[in-house]
């Protein structure tokens, strides 16, 4: 299948762009979130005033939102190493094991995706998370022996999109715990006109406005649409991002103002159609888009709820009154309009 355009998840060309310097390096230059923003430098700078580590870190929130760029700026302003990882990298007790014993002194150990651990990587955690010690079993059977091996302090920060999915040992070993929330699109806007100007493109306000528009509240969206959209105004017009240029080029991308595309319209047209409106069930919906039901439910569900076009019930999924000014769909027996033209 191929890849959306806005796909919140991590591709090979968004990973170039570390060389290219977008990632944010200080709290100062991290945009948004700004109760995270100042909870951490108060951390931060108390842990430094004590020389001591800082407590450990879960960030939640879905993908793009910068929950890795935010670890990197941690260990930035604490002036220690970062060691980067994810849950399913993480095969054996002894990978993480040898990750650990490598630490320095008050480093930062980022695992990405931490809900996806396994049970008996996840048990090495516990007292490496408490205690700083790792408890290893030399032999098998009876005569085995449990050696208790002293770590340094070190800051563990877990990312997951959501803090549910840890199991609650895990979740309670951590003394900061955060969401992160969508952008708001002024928010955004700041975010493309400094990427602009790393990148050496020129948007003005306008086009970044369109952009910021579209980029669901994301981050990594916005920059990977600001790219697409410089290749248009490249090629088509005279270099420049202004308001129209911008626009069109999210057209040709099959995108709406709001960044909703294809897929969005196909979930948002089934509920209405197949489903009345709903409620349905997640597993149901799923399979109408044919998506995992996770994906569906930590991908595209918070952005269209965000929106205000879909809501979560106890009964299921349902769409709000909006969809259908918002898709321009005509009542029942009315014939479908053409949602752009
Ligand atoms: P996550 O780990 O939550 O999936 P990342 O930290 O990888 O997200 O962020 C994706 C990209 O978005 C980063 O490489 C960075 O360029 C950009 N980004 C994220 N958060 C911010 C922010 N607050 N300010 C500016 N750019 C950001």
């Amino acid at each position: 299948m191929e890849e959306r355009i806005v796909s919140a998840n991590r591709n090979i060309e968004d990973d170039q762009e570390i060389e290219v310097g977008l990632r944010p390096r200080s709290l100062k230059e991290y945009v948004g979130q700004e109760k995270i923003k100042e909870k951490l430098s108060i951390y931060i700078k108390a842990a430094m005033d004590r020389k001591e580590a800082l407590d450990h870190v879960l960030l939640y929130g879905p993908p793009g939102l910068g929950k890795t760029t935010l670890a990197h700026i941690i260990a930035w302003e604490l002036g220690v190493n970062i060691r980067i990882t994810a849950g399913p990298a993480i095969e054996r007790p002894g990978d993480l094991a040898a990750i650990l014993t490598n630490l320095g002194h008050g480093d930062v150990l980022f695992i990405d995706e931490i809900h996806r651990l396994s049970r008996t990587v996840e048990e090495i955690l516990y007292p490496a998370m408490e205690d700083n010690a790792l408890d290893i079993i030399i032999g098998k059977g009876p005569g085995a022996r449990s050696l208790r091996l002293d770590l340094p302090p070190f800051t563990l920060i877990g990312a997951t999109v959501r803090a549910g999915l840890l199991t609650s040992p895990l979740r309670d070993r951590f003394g900061v715990v955060d969401r992160l929330d969508f952008y708001t699109p002024s928010e955004l806007e700041q975010i493309i006109t400094r990427s602009a100007g790393i990148l050496n493109v020129r948007v003005e306000k306008e086009g970044a406005v369109v952009i910021a528009q579209a980029s669901r509240g994301t981050p990594r969206i916005a920059n990977r649409l600001l790219k697409r959209v410089r290749d248009y105004a490249q090629v088509k017009a005279g270099n420049v991002i202004t308001g129209p240029v911008a626009g069109e080029a999210l057209k040709m991308l099959q995108l709406d103002q709001k960044g909703l595309d294809e897929i969005d319209r196909r979930l948002l047209l089934a509920l209405v159609e197949k489903f009345e409106g709903g409620p349905v069930g997640l597993d149901t919906l799923a399979a109408c888009i044919s998506e995992e039901p996770e994906t569906l439910e930590d991908i595209y569900e918070p952005y269209l709820m965000q929106l205000g076009l879909l809501k979560r019930t106890a009964r299921g999924r349902m769409v709000t009154a909006e969809v259908y000014s918002y898709l321009k769909i005509k009542p029942k027996d009315e014939p479908q309009q053409k949602l752009w033209d």
